[in-house]
C-alpha cells in the first residue's frame, strides 16, 4: 500500500486522505512506518486556527513507529547503529548541528530547524507529519530506540511532553528531599508529578483549576494537598522548586510568590502570548529568585524522558492518558474526539482499520 497522510489544509476544512509516493531516504535519512500518533494541545490549536501554520501541511509530531528504510549508515542518540525494523522516537525537530545556537547547546532554535507536523507540503520532503502511515525523517533528527516494555500509547506523546519535562527538571536541577509545587495538571503536569515523585522530592503539589485533574495528579506522586497548605509544609519558607505547565498568567504570578528565598521557578507553559505579568523585580532581586525559561529540549532530554518512561510507566498510569483510539481513515472522529479537552490525548493508528 502507498504511503497515506492526512493533510491540512487549514481551519474549518476537513483533512483529506491523500496518496503519497514511497519516500525514498537521501543520505542521513529515515523513513518511519508509523504505528501510532498523539493528537497534542498545539495540533488542536493549529486546527482550531488558534495558531498559525503553513498550508497544507500533515499535522501531528507526537509518533512512534519502526523503520522501514535507511539513507546509510545512521547512528541513534546512544550512538548504537540504527536497523530496518528498529521501533523509534525521535526529535520534534531536525537541527543543523553548526550555526551559532546548535554551537551553543541550544538545537532546538537551530537557525534552519525542521519541525515535523509544521511544515508545508514539500516535494523534497513530502512526508513530515505524524498522521500519516509513514514519516521521512529529516538529517540532523535525534533519533531513539523504543524500550520494548513501552506500549505505543506511553511511547508517542513522550517525544514532546515527557521530554519537555525532562528538560525542565534538568534545567532545574535536583529536588530530592525538596518541595515542589506544579501549576497545570495536564499531560506535562501529570508527567511533572511523576517526575518530581520519582528523583525524590519530600512534597509534591499541584494546582491546577480542574478537580477532575487535580484528582488525576494524584495517580501522578502528587500528594493530596493544594498550594494553600505550602506555609505548614515549609515552615513558611514556600516551595523549593515551582514549575509551570498551564502559561496561564495568573498561575506564574502565583507561582512566583510561592517560591521559598533562593527557589527556583521554571516557566514552561507560556508558550502563546499573553497579557504582561505583574511582577515586582526587586521581589525577584530580594528573594534571589531564578526564573528560567524552558521551550522545547535538546537530544539528551529525549533520551532522558524514555529511561524516565521505562522505570515508571507500570508504576504510575501514562497508558490511561490516551483516552480513545481511531485509524486514520476516521481523523476526523479522531478530532472530533480531541477537541472537548476530555481526553489527555487521543491516538491516531494509521495502519488499524475500522
Ligand atoms: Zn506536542
Ligand atoms: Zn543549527
Amino acid at each position: 500500500m502507498p504511503p497515506v497522510a492526512a493533510v491540512f489544509e487549514g481551519p474549518g476544512q476537513p483533512l483529506s486522505l491523500r496518496p503519497f509516493e514511497d519516500p525514498c531516504p537521501g543520505a542521513g535519512q529515515a523513513v518511519v512506518e508509523i504505528s501510532c500518533a498523539t493528537l497534542c494541545g498545539s495540533d488542536l490549536h493549529s486546527i482550531r486556527g488558534d495558531r498559525a501554520v503553513s498550508v497544507p501541511t500533515i499535522l501531528g509530531h507526537e509518533m512512534v513507529g519502526r523503520i522501514s528504510s535507511l539513507g546509510g549508515d545512521l547512528r541513534d542518540q546512544a550512538g548504537s547503529k540504527l536497523e530496518v525494523g528498529d521501533r523509534v522516537s525521535w526529535s520534534l525537530a531536525a537541527s543543523c548541528g553548526t550555526c551559532f545556537y546548535c554551537q551553543n547547546s541550544l538545537p532546538q532554535k537551530c537557525e534552519s530547524l525542521f519541525k515535523y507536523g509544521h511544515e508545508a507540503l514539500d516535494a523534497t520532503h513530502p512526508l513530515s507529519g505524524g498522521l500519516a502511515t509513514h514519516c521521512l525523517l529529516a538529517t540532523g533528527t535525534s533519533i531513539v530506540k523504543v524500550p520494548p516494555v513501552l506500549p505505543d500509547e506511553v511511547a508517542s506523546p513522550a517525544n514532546c511532553a515527557t521530554a519537555t519535562v525532562a528538560a525542565a527538571f534538568r534545567v532545574a536541577g535536583p529536588c530530592s528531599g525538596q518541595t515542589v509545587v506544579i501549576h497545570g495538571a495536564g499531560m506535562l503536569g501529570l508527567t511533572a508529578a511523576a517526575m518530581a515523585r520519582f528523583e525524590g522530592a519530600r512534597h509534591v503539589i499541584v494546582s491546577d483549576p480542574r478537580e477532575d485533574r487535580r484528582r488525576r495528579a494524584e495517580q501522578f506522586g502528587a500528594d493530596a494537598v493544594t498550594p494553600a497548605d505550602l506555609p505548614e509544609l515549609t515552615e513558611g519558607r514556600g516551595a523549593d522548586l515551582v514549575i509551570d505547565l498551564s502559561g496561564a498568567p495568573e498561575a506564574v504570578e502565583e507561582g512566583l510568590g510561592q517560591a521559598r528565598i533562593g527557589g527556583r521557578v521554571i516557566l514552561v507553559g507560556s508558550v502563546f502570548p499573553t497579557r504582561a505579568l505583574s511582577v515586582r523585580a526587586d521581589e525577584v532581586v530580594r528573594r534571589l529568585l531564578r526564573v528560567e525559561g524552558v521551550h522545547n529540549y535538546t537530544p539528551e532530554d529525549l533520551l532522558a524522558a524514555f529511561a524516565f518512561l521505562a522505570e515508571v510507566h507500570e508504576q504510575f498510569p501514562f497508558r490511561s492518558l490516551v483516552g480513545a483510539s481511531y485509524p486514520l481513515t476516521r481523523i476526523e472522529d479522531a478530532i472530533e474526539s480531541a477537541l472537548p479537552g476530555k481526553h489527555f490525548r487521543v491516538a491516531v493508528r494509521p495502519r488499524r482499520d475500522g
